[in-house]
């Protein structure tokens, strides 16, 4: 830590905790201090949906405002979207969810929480000691490492490249007497990429056998492309679902399932997710999530029970028609993981170039196109990561700046 003595001697600096101060966010920030200098650019590096919340949801957010319900709600939200998220489970994983507290059910529970993070945080804090484990993918969503170090525990890394897969296979000698839990996300960030219904089986399996917990942070679910969605629903084979360990019979008892209504309904500063899993964890989380977030916005919680009849299908289905694009202007020139969701790319920069992600990404700013650096998600620095939740002009003339850059 530096330490800059005033007059008196005092000095904030000393004051900052050593979790707080073993936090680096300096690489992503560089680019995006590199990025605040660009005129307009052509921007691939947003990780939030292009269109805005549908009418029906904005609607009764802005009614239940109107309406006063702007004061608390109950810690683990409005029973109102409790039965809402209790029903859709049912349907969608033919689970028996009832809310947190209810009286002689043994079964699963659900809670709202402060967006993903929210739920993926006190899921963190539920589960992990000083000293403990958990395992997660690299390339992983920028966050999950620090919220292990929150805990002064250690996230400890599976390398799944080249096709990003958090398979058994991988996950199995990293797993000691300290892990307690994988954490799976599928659609994942930054690739992409979706389990089969088969891996999801054997990792569940494994984790099981090895007597440690599953988290499945499917934040992007409803964002699977046609050729991903696998799954059968549990309540209506016909209906295709992006395949997850928590449709799988008896997951109910150890997979801790963590869902988001940011990413799908383009909502993402509304902060609103849900945690649905075992008792026992669940009731920890309320816990804690009493004593530091409180209750996710309470009119939005209202806002978001609109979501469950709301369509998305047509977006999904425009952001497939991006991928295609993405594939077919890149895949010749170098190495691409299909992405079967979620709208991100994680391309490999062409070895011939000899350049790292970071040297890519720093030449594509010079060309006004913003991308991230793979270093920014993983201990390699050998990709980037595009979004391709741009619209279409933009999309293609960020897309054939990459073809140039990568052809020469
Ligand atoms: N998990 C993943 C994989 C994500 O990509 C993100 C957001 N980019 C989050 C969790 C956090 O989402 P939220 O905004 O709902 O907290």
């Amino acid at each position: 830590m530096s330490s800059t003595s005033s007059l008196d001697g005092f000095d904030i600096n000393t004051l900052i905790s050593d979790r707080a101060d073993s936090i680096d966010a300096s690489g992503i920030r560089r680019i995006f201090a590199l990025a605040a200098s660009l005129n307009d650019p052509i921007n691939l590096s947003i990780g939030q949906p292009d269109f805005v919340v549908p009418e029906a949801i904005r609607k009764a957010a802005i009614d239940a405002i109107d309406q006063h319900t702007n004061g608390y709600t109950l810690t683990q939200g409005l029973p109102g979207l409790l039965a809402k998220v209790n029903d859709w489970l049912a349907f969608d994983l033919g689970w028996d969810v009832k809310t947190v507290n209810t009286p002689n059910h043994t079964g699963p529970v659900s809670i709202v929480t402060s967006g993903t993070s929210g739920g993926l945080v006190l899921a963190f804090l539920a589960l992990l000691n000083p000293g403990d484990e958990c395992i997660i993918p690299d390339p992983y969503f920028v966050a999950y490492p620090h919220w292990a170090t929150l805990c002064g525990a250690k996230a400890v890394t599976v390398d799944t490249y080249p096709d990003f897969k958090l398979t058994a296979e991988r996950i199995e000698p990293m797993i000691n007497e300290k892990t307690k839990f994988v954490l799976l996300n599928t659609p994942s960030n930054p690739a992409g990429v979706v389990m089969d219904k088969e891996e999801c089986i054997k990792l569940r399996q494994l984790c099981r056998s090895k007597g440690v917990l599953l988290i499945t942070d499917e934040i992007y679910d409803e964002f699977a492309f046609s050729d991903a969605t696998t799954d059968s629903c549990a309540s209506d084979p016909s209906m295709k679902r992006c395949p997850s360990p928590a449709r799988i019979p008896g997951s109910d008892e150890d997979v801790l399932l963590i869902r988001g209504f940011g990413k799908t309904y383009g909502c993402t500063g509304w902060r609103l997710g849900y945690a649905a899993g075992p008792k026992a964890i669940i009731e920890q989380m309320a816990k804690l999530q009493q004593y530091t977030f409180v209750c996710a916005p309470a009119p939005l919680q209202a806002g978001a029970m609109a979501c469950f009849e709301t369509d998305m299908s047509g977006f999904v289905a425009e952001y497939q028609e991006r991928r295609d694009l993405v594939l077919e202007k890149l895949g010749s020139l170098t190495e691409i993981a299909t992405p079967g969701g979620a709208f991100y790319a994680f391309i490999k920069v062409p070895e011939h170039l000899g350049m790292t992600g970071t040297q890519f990404v720093e030449k594509a700013i010079e060309r006004n196109l913003l991308t991230i650096p793979g270093g920014a998600f993983s201990a390699k620095d050998t990709h980037f990561r595009i979004s391709f939740a741009t619209a279409l002009p933009k999309l293609t003339q960020g897309l054939d700046i990459l073809a140039e850059m990568m052809a020469k």
